[in-house]
């Protein structure tokens, strides 16, 4: 008979991540409880959170108040011992930050960007941000960097397809590039997404879609993506453009858009487009324009809750920060052209990271690896 071959470094690979993630989600815990979480058994939890403790990935917290015999002591993720850097490219500007092993923003920069701005000037922006983010922390303590945008990206050249908002990087090796730059100093771990769906893996890893499995997220920013999560997966289609949410059409006797069609949701409710109508307007004006974009949102948001029924629909981006106005309007849309069932049984909520959604969104490409299962060392 051939012996089974159980590999025990992965498992306890696999059981020290479930601690820290245990230890990622709440402030702290003392062995009994993790035991109790994990089932496994004591032993087990003691000597693994021995070597966590070693590697100061995890720090006592202190011991819990009891009312007689020893108390227990506490254990909580020690999460400055490790950095992460997200950049993201809108249309407008970069924002970078330099973010802890649970996502807290440490650092913050922003570099201004303009219509015009050509190829040579973005990469520069993207350098001078991530150098200045690298020096707020040390080599030993970088775990990677995320970088994304709104666009397509060719996953296997991880070149840039397409990216209507940034037309001067289409064709460029992004990854490559990126990782290139970095190696003259020290290598680096790069990851790559489009910027619609790094938010949502924000809001599902950090924000507001803890715990949720089937959801999408709405970006409203100078264009309208989403991203849709099934059973925690990305969707990303058979040509990888799934998302496309601006490019639905609200109006077939609408304005022409960029994309050559008619009366897509861009034309009528994009973040640029709104922002410059309400410019110098009167509060009334402005909240109609607002209250009119949200509607034709919620024309669009409907479509999608028809064909995928969701339990929520978080919904980020620049525009999103406008507050109840847009959202009322969102609302009563749906209220209208969605399916009743479906209608009654999606929650709308408004993510939790607003203008740092997409930064953030990058840093959790290389931060989820890590709680995944990639060892921290
Ligand atoms: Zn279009």
């Amino acid at each position: 008979m051939r012996p089974i071959i159980c590999d025990h470094g992965l498992m306890r690979r696999i059981n020290r991540v479930r601690i820290l993630n245990l230890l990622r989600l709440q402030d702290s815990l003392s062995r009994i409880e993790l035991t109790r979480e994990t089932g496994l058994d004591g032993k087990t939890v003691t000597n693994l959170t021995h070597e966590l403790l070693a590697k100061r990935l995890i720090i006592s917290d202190g011991y819990e108040t009891s009312s007689g015999g020893r108390r227990p002591e506490l254990l909580r993720l020690n999460s400055n011992l490790k950095h992460t850097i997200g950049i993201y490219l809108d249309p407008n500007k970069i924002i970078g930050v330099m973010v802890d092993l649970k996502g807290n923003i440490l650092k913050e920069k922003v570099f201004p960007l303009f219509k015009i701005s050509k190829r040579k000037y973005i990469l520069s922006g993207i350098k001078k941000i991530a150098q200045s983010l690298i020096a707020c922390t040390t080599r030993s303590r970088l775990l990677g960097l995320g970088f994304v945008f709104p666009g397509i990206i060719d996953r296997d050249k991880e070149t840039i397809i397409q990216s209507s908002n940034l037309p001067a990087l289409e064709g460029i090796r992004i990854k490559e590039y990126l990782k290139e730059y970095f190696r003259k100093h020290f290598p680096l771990s790069v990851e790559i997404e489009d910027s619609s769906r790094a938010m949502a893996l924000g809001e599902k890893w950090f924000g507001r879609a803890q715990g949720i499995d089937n959801f999408v997220f709405i970006d409203l920013g100078v264009g309208i993506g989403c991203a849709i999560l099934s059973r925690s997966q990305l969707h990303y289609g058979v040509s990888l453009s799934a998302g496309e949410l601006g490019h639905t059409v609200v109006d077939i006797n609408g304005p022409r858009c960029r994309c050559g069609h008619k009366g897509c949701l861009e034309t009528v409710a994009s973040s640029r487009k709104i922002l410059e109508k309400i410019s110098g307007k009167g509060r009334k004006e402005e909240q109609k324009i607002i209250a009119d974009a949200g509607y034709y949102i919620g024309v669009g948001v409907s479509n999608l809750v028809n064909l995928l029924n969701p339990s929520h629909l978080i919904i980020g981006g620049e525009l999103s920060l406008v507050g109840e106005t847009l959202f009322k309007a969102i609302d009563r849309a749906m209220k209208k052209y969605t399916v009743p069932s479906s209608y009654n049984a999606v929650q709308v909520i408004q993510a939790a990271f607003g203008e740092k959604g997409g930064a953030l969104g990058a840093a959790t490409l290389i931060l989820k690896k890590v709680f995944e299962l990639k060892e921290l060392e």
